[in-house]
């Protein structure tokens, strides 16, 4: 069955750490083993796993994304938003985690964030588990 986190951004442009929900979502299902999916329904916000110790990471990824795609370069999308259409597409819709044991299975270091380029906004993240 498809589940959906709500996540509340805050500003305009952030990376929202979101591993602690995504493992909330997991304890409350019965698979120890498999797969899960979790999917960004909208075009201007996206996810990614990166590191989550150092805080300076996530500002170096935002900062670096705004230098690739500046917010005011002359663009055709009359919205204002163009450049977070590209940058959620830059960093994609989805990501894909294995499940083992109940647990998420990720790198010491890692946390799964939800992008946000064109926030303050409420958004969803769809999860899909496939157990083995
Ligand atoms: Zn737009």
């Amino acid at each position: 069955m498809l589940k959906r986190l709500e996540v509340k951004t805050s500003s305009r442009v952030q990376l929202i750490e979101i591993t602690s929900q995504v493992r909330t979502f997991l304890r409350s299902e019965n698979m120890t083993s498999g797969v899960l999916i979790l999917y960004i329904p909208h075009s201007t916000c996206g996810i990614t796993i990166n590191e989550n110790a150092d805080p300076a990471v996530k500002e170096d990824i935002l900062s670096f994304l705004d230098t690739m795609v500046p917010r005011d370069h002359e663009y055709r999308h009359v919205e204002g938003n163009a450049d977070a259409h590209i940058k959620a597409s830059l960093l994609g819709s989805s990501v894909t985690v294995f499940v083992e044991s109940s647990a998420l299975v990720l790198g010491t270091w890692q946390g799964i964030f939800l992008a946000e380029f064109d926030g303050p906004r409420k958004r969803s993240v769809l999860l899909k588990l496939l157990p083995d």
